[in-house]
């Protein structure tokens, strides 16, 4: 076989691709591969300035791309964002909920459980109903106005679909990140919910669950103040079979194949792991 008789190339000519968060690490390179794949993308993010980055990158490199600012929670914001979007670059083909995040409201400095010796320490008991709150509404109701707001442009239409981030928490909780573990563990479910709801509307909805990529969100739990790698970065490497962080770009295969249509057309309510090999290890 040659490689114009495959049954299908990554084109992406004629859609529209919406992604949050997409002034960030992982998914700001996920705009720019969309773009590169010929999708007009809506760089969306809290911070327009970040976003406003990304798009004259992908600019510079001769792809369409515009940079919308918006928060994942506030459904006015997102309407706002989307009137704009549908004037600019049309209505929305494809969504990437990029935006999430955990918070150190939301986590405990101690693996186990153990008495609290100092003001600094955080136990179970310590932590902070708004860091719960805050957490599940960025990665859970995040997702959720974000998707109301731009499904209803598939409705009716071919080949659309929704790419949620949920994360190798999701299967077995992390240490330290009750709420985060918890909330992509939710992202999952839903992911799972809305793929069925969808389905007879033709409207695949998948998520991938990245491993460990050293970004900003997870700095200070991975790298000391000096630069040197904390204890659980030795933890991490160790219960990854391929034994190394996985690099930003290596989620751009599986990111393109879900939301194209004809690559992944009987793909959907699949939660894919890129994670070099942690969630299949048991330690042992
Ligand atoms: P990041 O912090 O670099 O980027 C997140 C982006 O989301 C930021 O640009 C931020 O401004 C934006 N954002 C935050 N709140 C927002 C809001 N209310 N409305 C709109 N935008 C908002 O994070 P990242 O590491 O690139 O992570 C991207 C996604 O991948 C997140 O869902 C994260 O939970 C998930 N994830 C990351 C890792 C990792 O190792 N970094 C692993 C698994 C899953």
């Amino acid at each position: 076989m040659k490689a114009n008789e495959l049954p299908f190339t990554t084109d992406l000519k004629g859609k529209v691709a919406v992604v949050t968060g997409a002034g960030g690490v992982l998914c700001s390179l996920m705009a720019k591969a969309l773009a590169a794949c010929g999708a007009k993308v809506a760089v969306m993010d809290l911070h327009l300035v970040a976003a406003q980055a990304v798009v004259d990158e992908i600019k510079k490199d001769g792809y369409i791309a515009e940079a919308y600012e918006a928060n994942v929670l506030k459904k006015e914001s997102l309407m706002a964002a989307h009137d704009k979007i549908v004037k600019e670059l049309g209505p929305c083909d494809i969504l990437i909920n990029g935006a999430g995040g955990n918070s150190p409201k939301a986590s405990t400095t101690d693996e186990f459980y153990a008495p609290k010796v100092s003001e600094d320490t955080v136990t179970f008991f310590d932590l902070k109903e708004e860091g719960f709150e805050f957490v599940f509404n960025l990665n859970i109701l995040g997702t959720l106005l974000t998707t109301q707001v731009f499904a209803a442009d598939m409705l009716g239409k071919e080949g659309c679909s929704v790419l949620n981030i949920s994360s190798m928490n999701a299967f077995t909780p992390l240490t330290k990140i009750p709420a985060y573990s918890s909330a992509k563990a939710g992202v999952s479910n839903f992911t799972k919910w809305l793929a069925t709801h969808f389905a007879k509307e033709g409207i695949r909805v998948n998520a991938i669950a990245p491993g460990f990529f050293s970004t900003a969100q997870n700095k200070a739990l991975l790298w000391n103040t000096d630069g040197t790698p904390t204890a659980r970065t030795g933890k991490i490497l160790n219960n990854t079979p391929m034994g190394r962080f996985g690099k930003p770009e290596e989620l751009l295969g599986a990111t393109l194949f879900l939301t194209d249509s004809k690559a992944a057309g009987f793909v959907t309510g699949v939660v894919l792991p890129i994670d070099g090999g942690f969630s299949a290890y048991s330690g042992v």
